[in-house]
């Protein structure tokens, strides 16, 4: 109940920020026209921590000119003009931005009234320019000299924009359409108050510093290649390695969980995909056949019909369920080139998928493990607040579903029964549902409270059935299994951004790829720096050595920018004692510790997977 109020309460701070951003962006137009009085007006909705506004102008914008309209932007503020409200007839609204020599306008309301482009209005839904059209009248509203074909709501005046900034510029085709016009799109923040502003700012220049692409490359983690292709990431050596570390973790928390490990190939035949039904409504984000011997080939964008293939090996009885399958599976999905980004959005990447097979009662045993299993892998890998949907039919539309409505309340009543029973707070989303069953989708919040999509756990009525699934129950008849998808970190590229970003670069313990360096301080202490090195990497220390003619400081500095927890300086002194001077990334200086104690403090911090910042 609480937690029901709580939602309600951040749903209308949600509603106001965006209110209030969607009328800076107004504001912002205000400004630009004074700046630019024969610009051409297209769309400026309020989004995610802000707003944008698009433009047609007679010259490209400078940074400059960002300062120039923000103080534009804060003398009208300061004139608090109120936003007024007018309704016209379509007609009428044309004729008056015709005069006003604002195509795009005219352009908006044609077609959104005629209904003449069909998917115009699912392409502005976004925007709030299309409800400003209410059948054939649409709403203008009015601050100052400025008045905008919009469907609202705004704040009451103009002053009450909050503190705001603006960003940047980037180009965008009128309505998405590279054939269209391109226009250029001002960017803007803005928040109730200026400190608030500040620290989003201050937020955001911290997510730079944190970017996971810069990490990548200072740390030899992964590399994006030109000559390879865009969204197709290759891991380097130290990425790799912390990958393994990952996916060995993974592998045995699966096995404990009583999962079957499978491989499955990267193609399958085109009827393979008929059959799964992703060649209807998945066509989109795959790509084009493969042709052997006359026979076509389609990449996987998922590993479920293989899965399937394992259950379906032989006749499966009651006995034998639940089954587990799980896999750390490569698949390829077409993103749109713009949209490519780092590890975040790529083209190829690894799904750590697994498909359940089990009977009815044994349902809410299965999703509970799920949420067992996520939260040991979260909590682990550093995680510890989740933003959770739980999505199930919209009851007022119940004929859009496929499946049996038994089957779908007792889904979404396991599923919701679950996050209950781990004290997980969600979100019920009605009407979320995919047509084909029930699912809980879990954001991990990173350590600047941003929040990634990583986890899913989807209930499936129509795989079972278009592949024909049965067990044998216990009266000796064929039954329907219930299948789940779920992934538990999603695409493991996507993954590796978000933690990248997370500990921004600086991995605990057990997760760093080189845990220890060994830096001599002059040449004559190679020969002891290398029996050290041996040493930590005989015991499994994953160690380097630094063996180069530099001052001992530039060694240490460079080991600090590859953010390694333990720089181990040795001279005269130490190689007498048997020892290190231990220095932290932290910067914290240890003294001298003799070896053995090194390596036993790196392995229990490694056995215990601790993940405290400082080591
Ligand atoms: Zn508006
Ligand atoms: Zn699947």
């Amino acid at each position: 109940m609480a937690q029901a109020v709580v939602q309600e309460a951040s749903a209308a701070t949600e509603q106001r920020l965006k209110t209030m951003r969607h009328s800076a962006a107004h504001v912002m137009a205000e400004a630009v026209l004074q700046l630019f009085p024969d610009a051409k007006l297209g769309i400026g909705p309020a989004i995610q921590d802000g707003f944008y506004y698009d433009f047609q102008l007679p010259r490209s914008l400078v940074p400059d000119d960002l300062e120039e309209i923000e103080k534009r932007m804060r003398a009208l503020a300061t004139q608090n003009a109120p936003f007024e409200r007018r309704e016209l007839a379509a007609a009428e609204a044309i004729q008056l931005f015709q005069q006003r020599e604002q195509p795009f306008k005219v352009e908006l309301i044609r077609d959104l009234t005629s209904g003449a482009a069909e998917g115009a209005r699912d392409e502005a839904a976004d925007s709030p320019d299309a409800e400003g059209i209410k059948g054939d009248r649409v709403w203008l509203y009015k601050q100052g000299a400025f008045e905008d074909l919009c469907g609202g709501p705004h704040v009451g005046r103009s002053g009450e924009i909050g503190a705001f900034k603006l960003q940047r510029i980037a180009g965008a085709y009128w309505r998405g359409d590279e054939k269209r016009p391109q226009l250029q799109r001002i960017y803007g923040t803005a928040w109730p108050t200026q400190a608030e502003l500040d620290d989003y700012l201050n937020r955001q220049e911290e997510a730079r510093r944190r970017d996971h692409r810069r990490l990548g490359t200072d740390l030899g983690l992964f590399l994006i290649s030109d000559q390879v292709g865009a969204g197709l990431p290759i891991w380097g050596e130290h990425g790799a390695l912390l990958r393994q570390i990952v996916e060995d973790f993974w592998k045995a928390e699966h096995r404990t969980a009583g999962y079957q490990y499978v491989y499955s190939p990267h193609i399958g035949l085109i009827g393979l995909w008929e059959t799964s039904g992703h060649l209807s409504f998945y066509r989109e984000n795959m790509y084009s056949p493969i042709e052997v011997d006359e026979q076509k080939f389609m990449l996987k964008p998922m590993n479920c019909p293989f899965h399937l293939q394992v259950f379906k090996r032989r006749v499966r009885s009651y006995r034998e369920l639940p089954l587990r399958f799980n896999e750390l599976g490569q698949v390829y999905r077409y993103e749109p080139g713009g949209t490519l980004h780092g590890l975040l959005r790529v083209r190829g990447f690894t799904q750590d998928d697994s498909h359940i097979f089990c009977r009815p009662d044994q349902l809410d045993a299965e999703v509970n493990g799920v949420l067992d299993l996520g939260l040991k892998l979260w909590r682990t890998l550093g995680f510890h607040e989740y933003q959770i949907e739980l999505s199930v039919r919209d009851p007022n539309n119940l004929e859009k579903y496929m499946g049996e409505d038994e089957r779908w309340v007792q889904s979404e009543a396991v599923l919701q029964r679950a996050l209950e029973a781990h004290n997980l707070p969600f979100r019920r989303a009605e009407g979320e549902a995919v047509f084909y069953g029930p699912k809980i989708d879990i954001h991990l919040v990173d350590a600047l409270g941003r929040k990634w999509q990583c986890s899913t756990i989807q209930v499936d009525f129509n795989m079972p059935e278009r592949f024909d699934l049965t067990y044998i129950g216990e009266d000796g008849i064929q039954h329907r299994p219930y299948m789940v998808h779920r992934a538990l970190l999603g695409s493991l590229e996507r993954f590796f951004g978000v933690l990248i970003e997370h500990y921004a670069g600086a991995f605990p313990v057990w997760l760093a790829p080189v845990q220890a360096i060994v830096l001599p301080i002059a040449d004559r202490h190679n020969a002891y720096a290398t029996q050290v090195h041996d040493q930590l990497a005989g015991a499994g220390v994953r160690a380097d050595l630094d063996v180069r003619s530099e001052r001992v400081n530039a060694k240490i500095r460079d080991a600090q920018l590859q953010k390694i927890p333990y720089m181990l300086v040795v001279g005269d002194r130490e190689a007498e004692a048997g020892a290190a001077a231990v220095r932290l990334r932290s910067g914290e200086n240890l003294g001298a510790i003799p070896i053995g104690d090194i390596v036993a403090r790196i392995a229990s911090e490694t056995e215990s997977r601790s993940t405290e910042l400082k080591p």
